[in-house]
């Protein structure tokens, strides 16, 4: 294959020498206890896995830090999953152990496997994209916190996806996680035309709006754009092209709770998650309403659902008035979805329907 500088490398060229040589050839898996997993062959060759739980902002060091473990342990290679583990693969039944005790040594807890809650998977935040309407590495950090005994074992009904975004753009793939926290902004953009006319093009500002919001001021003495209220769904498109029209606001913004969702099409379709909570407050540094909710829901989950149960399918076995009975949210008008395009997500799924 010819070099390219778009996208990334050929996955092919950075495969563990064991998984190159039984490519294909992979006959079945097991758990042998929270975080490590065993691959066997039908060459009879075996893959040993340590799955660690590591943040997603990492700094040089930490990665030179890993790098040491998988030079000792793993032939050089490590992989990092999308929900950021870290894997460390070794084809000797000896290294595990020592792996283990390595990542530890890191400060790292090894687990997230099976029916276990796995690392959050998340975006931005704060740190860094400028449409946030919550934080993602502190949120997410206090809520594993609190759920960190559910990651290193694998007590729970069945596999449990947490995702976080920080605004409703979702880059965090939220729609499908048995629990997702979104960001949301409860106010519209602040127009500052005081800036607008020298920073943002105004025909691109208002045909970025979705619902037809933005308009030009009719003070014909003030050139820029006015938002109409009633129509603004807090979306933010707008400020991504127009950066004189801030969302951010430290006391509307906050976070939605959406739970069911799921990627999986065994046992049951795919799913979308589907709001549980309209609003939570931020609450920085440990987001104390937002943690209880979430911790509530897995308690009520685990105490309730059926052995294999998705947290979607537990919910349409009992009935979305038994879950909100049984976990305590109160059932308001925003969990009716009246938006104009609402009918076509009212009933969606990737099996055949005749
Ligand atoms: S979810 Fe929204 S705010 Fe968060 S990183 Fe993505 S685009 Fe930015
Ligand atoms: S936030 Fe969204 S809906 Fe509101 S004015 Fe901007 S683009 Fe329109």
């Amino acid at each position: 294959m010819g070099k390219s500088d778009i996208g990334p490398p050929d996955f092919r060229k950075m495969l563990p020498p064991v998984i190159k040589k039984n490519y294909g050839k992979w006959k079945y898996h097991e758990i042998i206890k929270p975080g490590v997993l065993k691959h066997v062959s039908e060459t009879g060759d075996e893959v040993w896995t340590v799955r660690a739980g590591s943040p997603r902002l990492v700094s040089v060091d930490f990665i030179r830090d890993l790098c040491d473990v998988a030079d000792k342990y793993c032939d050089g290679h490590l992989r990092f999953t999308s929900r950021y583990n870290i894997e460390l693969m070794t084809p000797e039944k000896e290294n595990v152990e020592p792996l283990i005790e390595a990542v530890n040594k890191l400060g790292l807890p090894v687990g997230g496997t099976g029916k276990s809650i796995s690392n959050i998977v998340h975006t931005q935040g704060w740190a860094h994209c400028h449409s946030a309407a919550t934080d993602s590495s502190g949120l997410v950090k206090a809520i594993m916190d609190e759920l960190y005994p559910y990651f290193t074992s694998m007590n729970l009904p069945a596999r449990v996806r947490v995702a976080l975004a920080c605004c409703i753009n979702m880059c965090g793939a939220v729609h499908c996680s048995d629990i997702a926290i979104v960001g949301i902004h409860t106010k519209p953009p602040k127009v500052d035309n005081s800036k607008l006319s020298a920073m943002c093009e105004i025909p691109t500002t208002m045909a970025a709006c979705p619902t037809g919001a933005i308009r030009k001021s009719p003070d014909p003495n003030v050139k820029g754009l006015v938002v109409n209220d009633e129509k603004c769904m807090y979306c933010g498109n707008c400020f991504t092209v127009c950066p004189a029209m801030p969302l951010a606001d430290a006391e509307g913004d906050g976070v939605a709770i959406y739970v069911g969702g799921k990627v999986s099409n065994a046992r049951s379709a795919p799913m979308f998650s589907r709001l549980a909570i309209p609003y939570l407050p931020n609450n920085p540094p440990r987001w104390p309403e937002a943690v209880s909710a979430i911790k509530n829901i897995v308690e009520v989950y685990a105490k309730n659902a059926r052995q294999e149960e998705r947290m979607g399918e537990w919910i349409e076995r009992i009935g979305w008035e038994t879950f909100f009975k049984l976990t305590g949210i109160e059932f308001t008008e925003h969990h009716i979805d009246d938006f104009t395009h609402a009918v076509e997500t009212y009933r969606t799924t990737t099996q055949f329907r005749w």
